[in-house]
């Protein structure tokens, strides 16, 4: 099964219940890669709104609802779904040792409204966690950086998500 089929599965419980709440945050953030494919396979991408760019990686502000939402759930094939969809609300918390970005641990975003129950399900921390490595491992340290930015991601949220180290 693809990874991110297998991880959208193992979201479901709490998706499910949920009506799409983070595809309402009418933003998310791309690899500059994850925009060339949006932007070649959806014209209405291309009027969305670049509001902040590090390097190749931007923040798009979607105004409400996102673009690519439908009833029936997100239109976009999985092989494009962003990174930043699939991973909600799960982000890394990674610290550099030498030259190299490692993960120290999974931080959840409480906006969420499962986040407590989320961080508590060990088998999704597990998959997130080697998920992001998998990312880690294949992205460059700079567009990782540049994605996550300077200061360790976007604004105060940070600060509040729920962290959660591997067992
Ligand atoms: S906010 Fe949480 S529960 Fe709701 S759709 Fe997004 S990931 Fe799923
Ligand atoms: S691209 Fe799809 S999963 Fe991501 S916010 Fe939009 S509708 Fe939701």
């Amino acid at each position: 099964m693809d990874k991110k089929e297998d991880i959208v599965k193992q979201f479901a419980t709490y998706c499910s219940q949920c009506d799409g709440k983070c595809c309402k945050r009418g933003v998310f953030t791309v690899f500059g890669w994850e925009a060339e494919k949006l932007t070649l396979e959806n014209k209405d991408f291309k009027e969305a709104d670049v509001f902040d760019e590090r390097g190749g990686c931007k923040d798009i502000a979607l105004h409400g609802l996102c673009l690519f939402s439908t009833k029936t759930g997100c239109k976009l094939p999985m092989e494009l779904r962003p990174t930043d969809c699939i991973s909600f609300p799960f982000y890394p918390k990674l610290k550099e040792t030498d030259g190299v970005l490692e993960i120290e641990a999974i931080l959840i975003q409480n906006e969420c409204p499962f986040s407590e129950e989320i961080s508590k399900n060990k088998e999704l921390v597990d998959y997130m966690y080697n998920y992001w490595s998998g990312i880690i491992k294949n992205t460059s340290k700079q567009e990782i950086t540049d994605w996550i930015g300077e200061n360790g991601l976007w604004g105060e949220w940070y600060k509040n998500a729920i962290e959660v180290k591997k067992t």
